[in-house]
Protein backbone atom coordinates (compact mmCIF):
# COMPACT_ATOMS: atom_id res chain seq x y z
CA UNK A 1 0.00 0.00 0.00
CA UNK A 2 1.19 3.66 -0.54
CA UNK A 3 1.92 6.15 2.36
CA UNK A 4 -0.52 6.96 3.86
CA UNK A 5 -0.87 11.23 4.17
CA UNK A 6 -2.98 13.98 4.81
CA UNK A 7 -4.35 14.03 1.39
CA UNK A 8 -5.60 9.87 1.55
CA UNK A 9 -9.23 9.07 0.79
CA UNK A 10 -10.83 6.29 2.99
CA UNK A 11 -13.31 3.79 1.82
CA UNK A 12 -14.70 0.89 3.15
CA UNK A 13 -16.67 -1.90 3.88
CA UNK A 14 -19.91 -2.01 7.01
CA UNK A 15 -21.61 -5.26 7.88
CA UNK A 16 -22.22 -7.31 10.75
CA UNK A 17 -19.84 -9.85 10.80
CA UNK A 18 -17.76 -8.21 8.43
CA UNK A 19 -13.86 -9.45 9.42
CA UNK A 20 -14.31 -11.97 6.99
CA UNK A 21 -14.62 -9.64 3.95
CA UNK A 22 -12.43 -9.82 1.11
CA UNK A 23 -13.27 -6.59 0.06
CA UNK A 24 -10.18 -4.61 1.80
CA UNK A 25 -7.89 -6.99 0.06
CA UNK A 26 -9.42 -6.71 -3.45
CA UNK A 27 -9.75 -2.52 -2.90
CA UNK A 28 -6.34 -2.08 -1.71
CA UNK A 29 -4.85 -4.05 -4.27
CA UNK A 30 -6.62 -1.82 -6.70
CA UNK A 31 -6.19 1.41 -5.57
CA UNK A 32 -2.32 0.28 -5.52
CA UNK A 33 -2.22 -0.75 -9.03
CA UNK A 34 -3.62 2.30 -10.45
CA UNK A 35 -1.85 4.65 -7.79
CA UNK A 36 -5.08 5.83 -6.56
CA UNK A 37 -4.00 7.85 -3.00
CA UNK A 38 -7.12 5.68 -0.93
CA UNK A 39 -7.65 3.11 1.79
CA UNK A 40 -9.86 0.70 2.07
CA UNK A 41 -10.86 -0.85 5.28
CA UNK A 42 -13.56 -3.17 6.94
CA UNK A 43 -16.17 -1.03 9.28
CA UNK A 44 -18.59 -3.06 12.04
CA UNK A 45 -21.37 -1.85 12.03
CA UNK A 46 -23.89 -3.03 14.54
CA UNK A 47 -27.17 -3.72 12.96
CA UNK A 48 -29.97 -1.34 13.08
CA UNK A 49 -26.89 1.28 12.73
CA UNK A 50 -26.83 1.52 8.80
CA UNK A 51 -28.12 4.66 8.33
CA UNK A 52 -25.75 5.83 11.13
CA UNK A 53 -23.23 4.85 8.99
CA UNK A 54 -24.29 6.93 6.24
CA UNK A 55 -24.45 9.68 8.28
CA UNK A 56 -20.75 9.02 8.49
CA UNK A 57 -20.22 8.81 5.18
CA UNK A 58 -21.20 12.32 4.45
CA UNK A 59 -19.73 13.80 8.15
CA UNK A 60 -15.75 12.17 6.98
CA UNK A 61 -16.75 12.98 3.68
CA UNK A 62 -15.32 8.94 2.76
CA UNK A 63 -14.65 8.15 -0.94
CA UNK A 64 -17.45 5.64 -1.06
CA UNK A 65 -18.73 2.37 1.02
CA UNK A 66 -19.86 -1.06 0.24
CA UNK A 67 -22.56 -2.26 2.29
CA UNK A 68 -22.99 -5.81 3.41
CA UNK A 69 -25.02 -7.55 5.11
CA UNK A 70 -27.32 -6.75 7.21
CA UNK A 71 -27.29 -3.17 6.37
CA UNK A 72 -28.22 -3.83 2.50
CA UNK A 73 -31.72 -3.09 3.33
CA UNK A 74 -32.01 0.03 6.05
CA UNK A 75 -29.18 2.27 4.50
CA UNK A 76 -31.93 2.20 1.35
CA UNK A 77 -33.97 5.70 2.77
CA UNK A 78 -30.35 7.01 4.01
CA UNK A 79 -29.00 7.70 0.55
CA UNK A 80 -30.30 10.90 -1.28
CA UNK A 81 -30.83 8.68 -4.78
CA UNK A 82 -30.82 5.15 -6.28
CA UNK A 83 -29.57 3.43 -9.18
CA UNK A 84 -32.53 1.36 -11.07
CA UNK A 85 -31.01 -1.57 -9.90
CA UNK A 86 -31.01 -0.52 -6.14
CA UNK A 87 -34.18 0.33 -6.55
CA UNK A 88 -35.34 -2.23 -7.83
CA UNK A 89 -34.09 -4.88 -5.54
CA UNK A 90 -34.61 -2.22 -2.60
CA UNK A 91 -31.14 -3.21 -1.16
CA UNK A 92 -27.66 -1.34 -1.77
CA UNK A 93 -24.36 -2.67 -1.78
CA UNK A 94 -22.41 0.55 -2.72
CA UNK A 95 -22.75 4.33 -1.26
CA UNK A 96 -20.73 7.17 -3.68
CA UNK A 97 -20.89 10.51 -4.42
CA UNK A 98 -22.73 11.86 -7.86
CA UNK A 99 -22.49 15.45 -8.33
CA UNK A 100 -22.99 15.95 -4.71
CA UNK A 101 -25.63 13.58 -3.69
CA UNK A 102 -24.97 10.44 -1.83
CA UNK A 103 -26.11 7.28 -4.06
CA UNK A 104 -26.94 3.93 -3.71
CA UNK A 105 -26.22 1.54 -6.43
CA UNK A 106 -26.20 -2.28 -6.28
CA UNK A 107 -23.03 -4.03 -8.74
CA UNK A 108 -24.39 -7.73 -8.01
CA UNK A 109 -26.35 -8.33 -10.52
CA UNK A 110 -23.59 -6.17 -13.09
CA UNK A 111 -20.98 -8.33 -11.54
CA UNK A 112 -22.49 -11.20 -13.13
CA UNK A 113 -23.11 -10.48 -16.32
CA UNK A 114 -19.71 -8.53 -16.56
CA UNK A 115 -17.88 -11.93 -15.15
CA UNK A 116 -19.45 -13.69 -17.69
CA UNK A 117 -18.95 -11.92 -20.52
CA UNK A 118 -15.11 -10.69 -19.49
CA UNK A 119 -14.09 -13.99 -18.31
CA UNK A 120 -16.22 -16.53 -20.54
CA UNK A 121 -17.02 -14.16 -23.49
CA UNK A 122 -20.89 -15.08 -22.54
CA UNK A 123 -23.31 -12.82 -24.13
CA UNK A 124 -26.78 -12.58 -22.07
CA UNK A 125 -28.82 -11.30 -25.18
CA UNK A 126 -31.50 -14.03 -26.37
CA UNK A 127 -30.27 -16.45 -23.77
CA UNK A 128 -32.70 -18.80 -22.11
CA UNK A 129 -31.59 -18.52 -18.38
CA UNK A 130 -31.95 -20.29 -14.96
CA UNK A 131 -31.86 -19.67 -11.58
CA UNK A 132 -31.58 -21.49 -8.69
CA UNK A 133 -32.61 -19.35 -5.22
CA UNK A 134 -34.49 -16.64 -4.57
CA UNK A 135 -32.55 -14.75 -1.83
CA UNK A 136 -30.46 -10.71 -2.29
CA UNK A 137 -27.91 -12.73 -4.55
CA UNK A 138 -30.73 -14.80 -6.58
CA UNK A 139 -32.94 -11.60 -7.26
CA UNK A 140 -30.08 -9.43 -8.13
CA UNK A 141 -29.03 -12.02 -10.83
CA UNK A 142 -32.39 -12.31 -11.79
CA UNK A 143 -32.83 -8.66 -12.51
CA UNK A 144 -29.58 -8.25 -14.08
CA UNK A 145 -29.97 -11.09 -16.66
CA UNK A 146 -33.32 -9.30 -17.98
CA UNK A 147 -31.70 -6.12 -18.33
CA UNK A 148 -28.93 -7.98 -20.43
CA UNK A 149 -31.39 -9.03 -22.50
CA UNK A 150 -32.38 -12.66 -21.82
CA UNK A 151 -35.06 -14.34 -23.84
CA UNK A 152 -36.49 -15.95 -20.38
CA UNK A 153 -35.45 -16.09 -16.71
CA UNK A 154 -36.43 -18.85 -14.86
CA UNK A 155 -36.64 -19.28 -11.35
CA UNK A 156 -36.27 -22.49 -9.12
CA UNK A 157 -35.96 -22.35 -5.26
CA UNK A 158 -37.01 -24.66 -2.37
CA UNK A 159 -39.83 -22.02 -1.19
CA UNK A 160 -41.58 -21.59 -4.35
CA UNK A 161 -43.58 -18.44 -2.94
CA UNK A 162 -39.91 -16.64 -2.91
CA UNK A 163 -39.57 -17.78 -6.56
CA UNK A 164 -42.27 -16.09 -7.65
CA UNK A 165 -41.13 -12.74 -5.99
CA UNK A 166 -37.62 -12.99 -7.74
CA UNK A 167 -38.91 -14.16 -11.30
CA UNK A 168 -41.12 -10.46 -10.81
CA UNK A 169 -38.06 -8.90 -11.38
CA UNK A 170 -37.36 -10.11 -15.30
CA UNK A 171 -41.17 -8.80 -15.79
CA UNK A 172 -43.08 -10.65 -18.56
CA UNK A 173 -39.76 -12.68 -19.32
CA UNK A 174 -39.30 -14.13 -15.36
CA UNK A 175 -41.18 -17.33 -14.31
CA UNK A 176 -41.30 -19.74 -11.97
CA UNK A 177 -40.18 -23.13 -12.98
CA UNK A 178 -39.04 -26.84 -12.58
CA UNK A 179 -36.16 -28.94 -13.04
CA UNK A 180 -37.32 -30.11 -16.18
CA UNK A 181 -36.02 -26.40 -17.39
CA UNK A 182 -32.80 -27.33 -16.80
CA UNK A 183 -32.44 -29.03 -20.42
CA UNK A 184 -33.58 -25.72 -22.30
CA UNK A 185 -31.34 -23.66 -20.72
CA UNK A 186 -28.11 -21.91 -22.12
CA UNK A 187 -27.39 -20.30 -18.60
CA UNK A 188 -27.49 -21.79 -15.48
CA UNK A 189 -26.63 -19.90 -12.13
CA UNK A 190 -26.61 -21.53 -8.47
CA UNK A 191 -27.36 -18.53 -6.02
CA UNK A 192 -28.32 -21.26 -3.33
CA UNK A 193 -26.04 -21.81 -0.40
CA UNK A 194 -25.79 -24.90 -0.24
CA UNK A 195 -22.60 -26.04 -1.40
CA UNK A 196 -20.92 -23.30 0.68
CA UNK A 197 -17.62 -24.30 2.92
CA UNK A 198 -18.98 -24.11 6.62
CA UNK A 199 -22.51 -24.79 6.20
CA UNK A 200 -24.12 -28.34 7.02
CA UNK A 201 -25.17 -28.51 2.91
CA UNK A 202 -21.52 -28.15 1.47
CA UNK A 203 -21.29 -31.96 -0.06
CA UNK A 204 -24.54 -31.67 -1.63
CA UNK A 205 -25.43 -30.44 -5.25
CA UNK A 206 -28.53 -27.77 -5.73
CA UNK A 207 -28.73 -28.97 -9.20
CA UNK A 208 -28.36 -31.94 -11.51
CA UNK A 209 -25.26 -31.24 -14.55
CA UNK A 210 -26.54 -34.49 -16.39
CA UNK A 211 -30.02 -32.95 -17.15
CA UNK A 212 -28.31 -29.57 -18.84
CA UNK A 213 -26.98 -29.06 -22.24
CA UNK A 214 -23.77 -30.15 -23.24
CA UNK A 215 -23.52 -26.04 -24.46
CA UNK A 216 -24.93 -24.51 -21.68
CA UNK A 217 -22.78 -22.28 -19.12
CA UNK A 218 -22.98 -22.75 -15.28
CA UNK A 219 -22.13 -20.59 -13.13
CA UNK A 220 -22.01 -21.46 -9.02
CA UNK A 221 -21.83 -17.49 -7.00
CA UNK A 222 -20.32 -19.86 -4.38
CA UNK A 223 -16.61 -18.78 -4.10
CA UNK A 224 -15.40 -20.37 -0.71
CA UNK A 225 -14.43 -23.33 -1.96
CA UNK A 226 -13.74 -22.17 -5.22
CA UNK A 227 -14.79 -25.37 -6.67
CA UNK A 228 -18.23 -26.64 -4.75
CA UNK A 229 -19.55 -30.25 -5.75
CA UNK A 230 -21.81 -28.90 -8.63
CA UNK A 231 -18.52 -27.60 -10.29
CA UNK A 232 -16.92 -29.86 -10.03
CA UNK A 233 -19.61 -31.97 -11.64
CA UNK A 234 -19.66 -29.68 -14.68
CA UNK A 235 -15.82 -30.23 -14.71
CA UNK A 236 -15.93 -34.02 -15.32
CA UNK A 237 -19.08 -33.17 -17.54
CA UNK A 238 -17.14 -31.15 -19.41
CA UNK A 239 -20.08 -28.26 -19.11
CA UNK A 240 -18.50 -24.74 -19.32
CA UNK A 241 -18.50 -23.03 -15.68
CA UNK A 242 -17.39 -20.46 -13.51
CA UNK A 243 -17.55 -20.11 -9.96
CA UNK A 244 -18.21 -16.93 -7.65
CA UNK A 245 -14.69 -15.25 -7.85
CA UNK A 246 -15.74 -13.41 -11.23
CA UNK A 247 -18.73 -12.33 -10.24
CA UNK A 248 -16.97 -10.72 -6.40
CA UNK A 249 -14.50 -9.18 -8.64
CA UNK A 250 -16.91 -7.87 -11.08
CA UNK A 251 -19.11 -5.79 -8.70
CA UNK A 252 -16.05 -4.70 -6.53
CA UNK A 253 -14.70 -3.27 -9.89
CA UNK A 254 -17.88 -1.09 -10.38
CA UNK A 255 -17.73 0.01 -7.05
CA UNK A 256 -14.11 0.82 -7.86
CA UNK A 257 -15.39 3.02 -10.94
CA UNK A 258 -17.88 4.65 -8.89
CA UNK A 259 -15.17 6.31 -6.49
CA UNK A 260 -12.64 6.64 -8.92
CA UNK A 261 -13.83 7.29 -12.35
CA UNK A 262 -11.28 5.04 -13.72
CA UNK A 263 -11.40 1.49 -15.02
CA UNK A 264 -10.94 -1.18 -12.72
CA UNK A 265 -7.52 -3.17 -12.63
CA UNK A 266 -9.58 -6.45 -12.75
CA UNK A 267 -5.96 -9.00 -13.27
CA UNK A 268 -4.98 -7.39 -10.36
CA UNK A 269 -8.10 -7.79 -7.94
CA UNK A 270 -8.82 -11.42 -9.47
CA UNK A 271 -5.34 -12.35 -8.17
CA UNK A 272 -5.86 -10.41 -4.99
CA UNK A 273 -9.31 -12.07 -4.57
CA UNK A 274 -7.84 -15.69 -5.46
CA UNK A 275 -4.84 -15.38 -2.83
CA UNK A 276 -7.30 -13.92 -0.21
CA UNK A 277 -9.92 -17.09 -0.79
CA UNK A 278 -6.62 -19.77 -1.14
CA UNK A 279 -4.93 -18.63 1.95
CA UNK A 280 -8.48 -19.28 4.18
CA UNK A 281 -9.56 -22.12 2.50
P1 LIG B 1 -29.83 -15.95 1.01
O1 LIG B 1 -30.53 -14.66 0.80
O2 LIG B 1 -29.71 -16.52 2.38
O3 LIG B 1 -30.56 -17.05 0.07
C1 LIG B 1 -30.19 -18.40 0.16
C2 LIG B 1 -30.89 -19.19 -0.95
O4 LIG B 1 -30.44 -20.54 -0.87
C3 LIG B 1 -32.41 -19.23 -0.81
O5 LIG B 1 -32.98 -19.24 -2.10
C4 LIG B 1 -32.65 -20.56 -0.07
O6 LIG B 1 -33.90 -21.13 -0.36
C5 LIG B 1 -31.58 -21.41 -0.73
N1 LIG B 1 -31.20 -22.55 0.11
C6 LIG B 1 -30.53 -22.51 1.28
N2 LIG B 1 -30.35 -23.76 1.76
C7 LIG B 1 -30.95 -24.61 0.86
C8 LIG B 1 -31.10 -26.02 0.80
N3 LIG B 1 -30.61 -26.83 1.75
N4 LIG B 1 -31.75 -26.53 -0.27
C9 LIG B 1 -32.23 -25.72 -1.24
N5 LIG B 1 -32.12 -24.38 -1.23
C10 LIG B 1 -31.48 -23.82 -0.18
O7 LIG B 1 -28.34 -15.88 0.46
P2 LIG B 1 -27.75 -14.94 -0.70
O8 LIG B 1 -27.20 -13.72 -0.10
O9 LIG B 1 -28.73 -14.85 -1.78
O10 LIG B 1 -26.49 -15.81 -1.16
C11 LIG B 1 -26.67 -17.03 -1.86
C12 LIG B 1 -25.31 -17.56 -2.29
O11 LIG B 1 -24.71 -16.65 -3.21
C13 LIG B 1 -24.33 -17.73 -1.13
O12 LIG B 1 -23.61 -18.92 -1.33
C14 LIG B 1 -23.40 -16.55 -1.27
O13 LIG B 1 -22.09 -16.83 -0.82
C15 LIG B 1 -23.40 -16.34 -2.77
N6 LIG B 1 -23.10 -14.96 -3.17
C16 LIG B 1 -22.06 -14.74 -3.98
C17 LIG B 1 -21.76 -13.47 -4.38
C18 LIG B 1 -20.59 -13.24 -5.29
O14 LIG B 1 -20.19 -12.08 -5.47
N7 LIG B 1 -20.03 -14.27 -5.89
C19 LIG B 1 -22.54 -12.39 -3.96
C20 LIG B 1 -23.63 -12.65 -3.12
C21 LIG B 1 -23.90 -13.95 -2.72
P3 LIG B 1 -35.20 -20.72 0.50
O15 LIG B 1 -35.70 -19.42 -0.09
O16 LIG B 1 -36.12 -21.84 0.30
O17 LIG B 1 -34.74 -20.56 1.93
Amino acid sequence: MAELTGTTRLAGVIGAPVRHSLSPVVHNAAFAAVGFDAAYVALEVAEGRGADAVGAMRLFDLLGLSVTMPHKHDVVSACDMLTSSAGALGAVNCLFWSAGRLAGDNTDGTGLVRGLQGELGVDIDGRDCLVAGAGGAARAAVLALAGAGAATVTVLNRTVERAHVAAELAGPRGRVGSADDLAHAHLVVNATSVGMASTPTASEVPLDVDAMAADAVLVDLIYHPLETPLLAAARSRGVAHQNGVAMLVYQAATQFEHWTGLDAPIETMMTAARRAIGSTS
